[in-house]
């Protein structure tokens, strides 16, 4: 048999079926629900015991006080630098941080990478 009449088939073949790649980003793309995406912190639980800075292998996230505020910290990430572990997470002794199912954190400059979660 020709090449062409080896192809043919085929390529008719995959006109009529499903594509197997994924439409993202037109698609909106579905991760799991435990998916270790961008960290969401809670500022009313934290105690500033900063366990989270130090067990974070990546160091991208430190723990501030909040100007004025006897007892109330802000969480800085470096979303360039998290490697998305959940350490933090798990090692928080009040459940201050958690992850969410926010993916989508590229940017063009570092300088922009260091949020405020
Ligand atoms: S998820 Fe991992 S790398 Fe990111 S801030 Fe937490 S401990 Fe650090
Ligand atoms: S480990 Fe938890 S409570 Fe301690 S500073 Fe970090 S976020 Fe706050």
């Amino acid at each position: 048999m020709s090449k062409i009449g080896k192809i043919l088939p085929v390529a008719l073949k995959t006109l009529f079926t499903k594509p197997s790649t994924e439409a993202y980003p037109y698609v909106k793309k579905l991760v799991e629900d435990d998916f270790r995406g961008k960290l969401e912190f809670n500022c009313d639980v934290c105690i500033g015991c900063n366990i989270c800075t130090r067990v974070c292998p990546a160091k991208a996230i430190t723990i501030e006080k909040v100007e004025g505020e006897e007892k109330k910290f802000k969480a800085i990430v470096h979303l360039d630098r998290c490697i998305y572990c959940a350490q933090c997470v798990d090692s928080c002794p009040k459940k201050a941080l958690k992850t969410t199912q926010a993916f989508e954190l590229a940017g063009f400059e570092t300088g922009n990478m260091t949020v405020e979660v």
